[in-house]
């Protein structure tokens, strides 16, 4: 199924419409999204033998973020080979985290105010979490994520690469760096979760594009790793890492700047479109 968030409640997206999720099942789960993954299991139940009244249509420029206030964003550096090559490093042999604080999260067409500096894109998958956790084994990875979405770690480089050693977080969290969306799609509507094409156009330009194969550690081992330390809850979001093709390593870099259009694709999952002013 594809979950998703229109006017502040969860949603089915459905070939016809959208499905008001509280309406559907008379107030058990929803209207909030983060409510509705609070009870994911039951949710995932009621959804699976549920008869759901028609669909409504609805504008894509309504959607929101399909986890609009999760409690932890998690993001990963250099997961894909070719992007720890490019930005100079080795590839590492643990996960690299920081956070994307979670007032940067927005939807799938969220224009974005650029601030001073360098603002680069970072195509990313996103895993939602669903089943609360701590100190899970990578077998059982898979097991705790309600389902996957399409994110960009927006960057503004220089602070995020000043100071010694340089902070990331705040460079990658201004109002509008976290586009999510357009819906969390559960995994069963995949036909191979561990490999997903993904793509990132910059004003049509293919400036990204890899599979989600290639990265240097998995969904499951992510969570593993994370869930080592952090007690992981229903709407938590994991950033995977972004692949090779970020502006601030081309030569010339080239950053974000008014009136761009960035288009960020993966298969089976959607496809946002943001635009800077
Ligand atoms: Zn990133």
């Amino acid at each position: 199924m594809r979950l998703a968030t229109l006017a502040d409640r969860a949603v089915l997206l459905t070939e016809d419409g959208a499905v008001d999720i509280a309406d559907a099942s008379s107030g058990r789960f929803g209207p909030d999204p983060m409510d509705v993954l609070t009870d994911w299991t039951e949710f995932q139940a009621w959804a699976e033998s549920a008869e759901l009244p028609a669909a409504s249509p609805y504008r894509t420029a309504d959607l929101d973020a399909p986890v609009p206030r999760p409690r932890q964003v998690f993001a990963v550096a250099l997961n894909y080979r070719p992007h720890a090559t490019e930005a100079g490093h080795v590839p590492p042999d643990v996960p690299l985290l920081f956070t994307k604080f979670p007032s940067c999260i927005v939807g799938p067409t969220a224009e974005v105010e650029l601030p001073e500096g360098n603002v680069d894109w970072e195509l990313e998958m996103v895993a939602v979490i669903g089943a609360p956790c701590h100190r899970v084994s990578a077998s059982e990875g898979w097991a705790t994520v309600a389902g996957l979405t399409v994110g960009q770690d927006l960057s503004e480089r220089v602070l995020q690469l000043t100071g010694k050693p340089p902070q990331f977080s705040l460079g990658k969290s201004y109002p509008g760096f976290g586009p999510t969306g357009p819906a969390l799609v559960t995994l069963d509507e995949l036909p191979d979760r561990d490999n997903i094409a993904i793509e990132c156009l910059l004003n049509g330009e293919s400036v990204q594009a890899a599979r989600t194969s290639e990265m240097i550690f998995s969904v499951p081992e992510l969570v593993e790793f994370i869930s080592g330390v952090c007690p992981l809850h229903p709407g938590d979001l994991i950033f995977t890492g972004t692949l090779a093709g970020v502006g601030n390593r081309r030569v010339p870099q080239r950053f974000l700047s008014h009136g761009d259009v960035l288009v960020s694709r993966i298969d089976g999952l959607g496809e946002m479109r943001q635009t800077f002013r």
